[in-house]
C-alpha cells in the first residue's frame, strides 16, 4: 500500500509498547495459524479463529474492513504474493501459503506475516522460501538510526535478485505503522544506499520482502484483490514490523512461537535462515 506524501509520525517509547502489544498479539495469532493449517483445511475456517482469537483479546482484526478488504488474515497461496482473501478451497500437500495479519487495540496497529510449506514443497520453492526470510533479517540490520530507507531496500533486493535470481515486486512495499496500518514511509524492498528518507529513533516500519521465484511481474486475480505472479511461479512473503533504534533495530513482532509450532506440526516444513 502507497503512501507517498504523508508526513511521518515518530512515536514515544509508550506508543512503541502499544505497538508491541499489538504485534505480539498478531505473532500469537500466526501461531494459532501454524498449529491450524495442513491439507484438507480451508482458509475461511483459519481466517474465523484468528478472527476469534483476536476479539478475545480486546483487539480487533486490524485488515478487515479496511480500504475494504473483507477478512482477518490476508492467506495468498503459491503464485499469490499478498492480499489473497480466504476461501474455502482446502490447501493441499505441496501449497506454500503466505499469512498476513493485523490487530489494532489501544489506537495503534501491529502487522507480521509469514509463509508456510505444506507437505510436500519441491526443493526450488523451500529455497525461495529460506531466501525470502533471510532477505527479511537483511534489511532489519539496516534499519538503524542514521541510515536510509534506501541502505534497507537494497540489502534486501541485492541478496534476492543479485545473488538468487529471484524477482522483487516493486509494486507492493512496506511501510510506516502506528495510529494507521500504512503510514509513511514507504519501504521498498529495493534501492540505492544512501537514498531516500533518513531514519531516525523511534521510527517504526513493517519491514516485508515479496519475492517471486520467477519474474517481478505481477497482476490481479479475478477478484480484484489477489495479487499474481504474472509468470504464475511460486511467490513468498515474510514480514515484520520494527522499531529503529540507535544501533540494532528493535523486532516488535515474534516469529519464535509460530516456528515452536512449526516443528510440532509434521505437515509444515521449517524455513531455516541462510547464512
Ligand atoms: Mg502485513
Ligand atoms: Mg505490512
Amino acid at each position: 500500500m502507497r503512501s507517498e506524501g504523508k508526513k511521518i509520525v515518530f512515536k514515544t517509547d509508550e506508543e512503541v509498547e502499544i505497538v508491541r502489544r499489538n504485534c505480539l498479539l498478531v505473532s500469537k495469532t500466526l501461531t494459532l495459524v501454524a498449529s491450524l493449517l495442513k491439507p484438507g483445511v480451508s482458509g475461511k475456517e483459519i481466517d474465523q479463529k484468528a478472527e476469534e482469537l483476536i476479539r478475545d483479546h480486546g483487539a480487533i482484526p486490524g485488515f478487515k474492513g479496511l480500504y475494504g478488504f473483507p477478512n482477518t488474515l490476508c492467506i495468498s497461496k503459491n503464485e499469490a504474493v499478498v492480499h489473497g482473501i480466504p476461501s474455502d478451497i482446502e490447501f493441499k500437500d505441496g501449497d506454500i501459503v503466505s499469512v498476513d495479519c493485523g490487530t489494532k487495540m489501544d489506537g495503534f496497529y501491529g502487522d507480521a506475516a509469514y509463509t508456510f510449506a505444506i507437505g510436500e514443497v519441491p526443493e526450488e520453492t523451500l529455497e525461495l522460501l529460506r531466501v525470502t526470510k533471510t532477505a527479511l533479517y537483511k534489511g532489519i540490520e539496516n534499519a538503524i538510526h542514521g541510515k536510509r530507507i534506501g541502505d534497507i531496500g537494497q540489502a534486501i533486493q541485492d541478496y534476492c535478485e543479485k545473488e538468487n535470481g529471484y524477482g522483487i515486486v516493486r509494486e507492493l512495499v512496506g511501510h510506516g505503522l502506528g495510529r494507521e496500518l500504512h503510514e509513511a514511509p514507504e519501504v521498498p524492498n529495493y534501492g540505492r544506499r544512501g537514498r531516500g528518507v533518513l531514519l531516525k529513533d523511534g521510527l517504526v516500519i513493517a519491514i516485508e520482502p515479496m519475492v517471486n521465484l520467477g519474474k517481478r511481474d505481477i497482476g490481479y486475480d479475478k477478484d480484484g484483490w489477489t495479487v499474481i505472479a504474472r509468470d504464475r511461479k511460486p511467490s513468498a512473503h515474510y514480514e515484520h514490523t520494527v522499531c529503529v533504534r540507535r544501533g540494532k533495530a528493535d523486532i516488535l513482532s515474534d516469529h519464535s512461537g509460530i516456528e515452536a509450532e512449526i516443528k510440532n506440526n509434521p505437515n509444515i516444513h521449517e524455513i531455516s535462515l541462510k547464512n
